[in-house]
């Protein structure tokens, strides 16, 4: 498709350039405020061309600046040069710009102002245009989001011998990492930050990957099959997956701009929780979720007094039920942590920092820091922009093979919301395993592999080394909970049933309950009738 272009001056440079562009079928306006030169010009070119002064607002409106991809500057005045790529820049956000330089002592003001410069001719500067329009290289895959699922891609992307270069950039000044220690061992400073890389930055150049840290991909066309990196370099690709997990959810309350409140997605955020916390006594977590109970339990274990405020009645319960919710509960009373249930958060106050929380029911507990564990929204922003299908719960909506709406862009992890067999529903899961078991899959099928995601959620919590639960399931609520060994003893597993079968199990020091779960809740195995055995008996005989 052809570039709609606007030259600023008719002289010889931007004549001949105008020529060329409108023999190459771009639609081109050339803007001369010399009357004589106009009337010159205009013979050939006709309406090409437009009377008036470019530095002047409403001659650039007139000639439809507004929908310009390029704007080229070649008056004979640098003043006016600079000037006019200012205004198509900053206030027409035209992204496509190059100006003529007539005096190079003036190079470094068009260089500051983030303008392309063009010291002499037509040719040059046509040069320059191709550079501008065209895809400044190309990859075969382009990975979007350095985490656990783009990095997985990208590995076995190279594992399967994927023909054509590999790009994974992600936003993050880190190297891919596990996130899951940030809440545990790396928050607690028993783990290092090399501890939690995936590989370390050179192991993605021995394999022939290209890693690009600190990285956004600010734009996709996925008609051009063509992304603009914060680099500014715009990548042309084959194939792509978009992996850009999620963001934490914030809470808007009265005192949630005050100091001393934390989100956790990060290790940068483990960094700042941990600092800080040398300084607190006391620490507030808000929510009843893995995040907070994680944290409440790191925390005890270095030292401070830890509060929990949360909905629920119990922590853990809303995902893995009554039972293992009463356990953790009891365990993390057992080592000192205090448990509000059944009550929200209502506000925070303090001068500067926080001081308090007030909860829903009036209740006020003094806090000298907060960690937030408020949940995940998937990060759907460049998606969105891309015109990309999304889904109901605000993932990316793909199909049961994690295809996207765009033909050859794929998605996984935490912000992919795929149409699972398993579930007989659309599903988006924010699991460790699965982000990384659909970035494989991902790869497979770039590959040439398609095939349905059928993988078992599983999940794992450490709360510091007083338990690990480890769970499998299909996020069903249960009709009915039956256990199998003794919460009291810190070894049991609880099996969530409905409609007859197994949806979910949560383990506790019971490995084996959870590997036969997950078989029976893959083959859908009917189970009605058999609470028994499924309570005493030997799993693997079902
Ligand atoms: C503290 C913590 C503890 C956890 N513990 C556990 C656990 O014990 N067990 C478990 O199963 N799960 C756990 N999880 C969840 C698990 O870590 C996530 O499910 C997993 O990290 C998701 O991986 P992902 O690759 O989909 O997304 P992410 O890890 O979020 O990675 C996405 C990356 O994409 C980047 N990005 C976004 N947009 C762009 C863009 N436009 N251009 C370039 N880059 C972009 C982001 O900056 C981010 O680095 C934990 C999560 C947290 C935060």
């Amino acid at each position: 498709m052809g570039l709609y272009v606007i030259i600023a001056g008719a002289g010889k440079v931007g004549w001949n350039l105008a020529r060329e562009l409108l023999e190459r079928g771009d639609e081109v306006t050339v803007i001369e405020q010399d009357r004589r030169r106009y009337l010159t010009v205009e013979q050939e070119l006709e309406h090409a061309v437009q009377y008036g002064d470019a530095t002047e607002l409403w001659v650039l409106e007139r000639a439809g600046i507004q929908r310009a991809d390029l704007v080229v500057a070649v008056t004979g005045d640098d003043e006016d040069n600079l000037l006019i790529c200012q205004v198509a820049k900053e206030k027409y956000l035209c992204e496509r710009i190059i100006a003529r330089c007539n005096n190079p002592r003036n190079l470094d003001h068009f260089k500051l102002l983030g303008i392309q410069p063009a010291v002499s001719a037509t040719d040059l500067i046509l040069r320059l245009i191709e550079r501008l329009t065209m895809a400044d290289r190309r990859v075969g895959a382009l990975i979007v989001g350095g985490g656990i699922a783009g990095a997985a891609c990208a590995e076995a992307l190279h594992a399967g011998g994927f023909d054509g270069g590999v790009l994974l950039a992600g936003r993050e000044p880190d190297p891919p990492y596990e996130r899951p220690p940030a809440s545990k061992g790396y928050l607690a400073g028993t783990m290092d930050r090399a501890a939690c890389l995936l590989h370390d930055e050179a192991w993605y150049a021995r394999h022939g990957l290209e890693l690009a840290t600190r990285t956004s991909v600010m734009r996709l066309d996925t008609a051009a099959q063509e992304a603009t990196l914060s680099t500014k370099e715009v990548i042309g690709y084959g194939v792509a997956l978009i992996a850009t997990g999620a963001n934490v959810r914030r809470l808007r309350v009265d005192g949630a701009q005050l100091e001393g409140i934390h989100y956790l997605r990060a290790l940068g955020n483990a960094d700042a929780i941990r600092a800080e916390a040398q300084e607190a006594e006391r620490v507030v977590l808000i929510g009843g979720s893995y995040i907070a109970c994680e944290v409440a339990a790191t925390l005890t274990g270095l030292g401070r007094r830890c509060t929990m405020v949360m909905l629920e009645e119990a922590p853990l319960s809303t995902q893995f039920g009554a039972v293992a919710g009463a356990f953790f509960a009891d365990l993390l009373r057992g080592h000192g942590v205090e448990l509000v249930t059944g009550d929200g958060l209502e506000r925070f106050e303090g001068e500067t920092r926080v001081e308090r929380v007030i909860t829903g029911s009036g209740r006020a507990i003094d806090a000298d820091m907060v960690v937030m564990g408020t949940g995940a929204m998937p990060d759907v922003m460049l998606a969105r922009a891309a015109g990309l299908a999304l889904g109901e719960t605000g993932g990316l909506a793909c199909g049961a093979d994690l295809a996207t709406s765009a033909p050859g862009v794929w998605a996984a992890g935490d912000m992919c919301e795929y149409d699972s067999e398993l579930h007989g529903r659309r599903v988006r899961i924010e699991h460790f395993e699965v982000a990384r078991a659909q970035g494989r899959a991902a790869a497979a099928a770039m590959l040439g592999e398609r095939h349905p995601f059928r993988e078992v959620p599983y999940f794992w919590t450490d709360l510091a080394d007083w338990a690990t639960g480890e769970w499998v399931g299909l996020g069903v609520a249960p009709e009915r909970e039956i256990v199998r060994g003794s919460p009291g003893d810190g070894a049991f597993s609880v099996l969530h049933l409905a409609g007859g079968r197994l949806v979910g199990a949560l383990s506790v020091e019971r490995g084996d309950d959870l590997a036969h779960a997950r078989r029976l809740i893959a083959a859908g195995t009917e189970l009605a009738g058999r609470e028994d055995e499924l309570a005493r008996g030997d799993l693997e005989a079902l």
